[in-house]
């Protein structure tokens, strides 16, 4: 399936809360959400019953989106976490915080994952020392994630890393701004995951 093109802020108001998908703007007045916070399109403002699988599709779609991962990108990842062991809602939520592109959102370095998206791709970023251009690279316990020395004078980088305070890094993250580098301490649990993400939902919606 194709990436979605559309307006990124109608993902928002489709799925009725803020997903933080452009990073500073999210922040700002100018958030479409906080201005129309009703769904879109014609019927928009109406209130419609919500079945089980519509509450079941919406958790899905809404974790797809914030983590800008196309259905099959999605769909494979929940296969990767059903055959780990332990509880499938919280493997997948593990594995979509350990992307490389999430990862270096979470450590300050851009300020929403489509950036880090974006920068991966073009080569800014080194895992243990190695070159990783993989957004969907899973990152481990011990690794290291440096900018590259050329990238170090990027506005929007120094700017992001700017505004750490003000975002926080998780516990399960560390961050050293004067060498450019990020450690990953510990693979992040359910508790460090502070999205407001119903993950039985989507469990119970491809176990049918
Ligand atoms: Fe969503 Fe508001 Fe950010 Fe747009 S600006 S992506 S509506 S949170």
């Amino acid at each position: 399936m194709a990436r979605y093109r559309g307006s990124v802020c109608r993902q928002c108001r489709r799925e009725n809360m803020k997903l933080f998908l452009k990073g500073d703007r999210c922040f700002s007045d100018k958030c479409s959400f906080d201005r129309r916070g009703f769904p879109p399109g014609q019927h928009g403002q109406k209130r419609a019953k919500q079945s089980d699988y519509g509450m079941q599709l919406r958790e899905k779609q809404k974790v797809k989106r914030i983590y800008g991962l196309s259905e099959k990108q999605f769909r494979n990842t929940f296969k990767r976490a059903d055959r780990q062991k332990g509880i499938t809602g919280i493997n997948l939520l593990t594995l979509l915080e350990t992307r490389l592109d999430n990862t270096v959102f979470r450590l300050g370095f851009v300020n929403s994952r489509n950036q880090g998206r974006h920068f991966v791709r073009h080569n800014h970023f080194t895992v243990n020392g190695k070159k990783v251009n993989i957004p969907s690279y899973h990152v481990k316990k011990g690794d290291v994630i440096e900018l590259c020395e050329k990238s170090r004078t990027i506005q929007a980088i120094i700017d992001s890393l700017d505004a750490i305070v003000r975002r926080g890094i998780p516990q399960w993250l560390e961050i050293n701004k004067d060498s450019f580098k990020g450690e990953i301490k510990g693979l992040p649990g359910r508790e460090d995951i502070s999205l407001p993400i119903q993950e039985q939902l989507i469990v119970e919606l491809y176990s049918k």
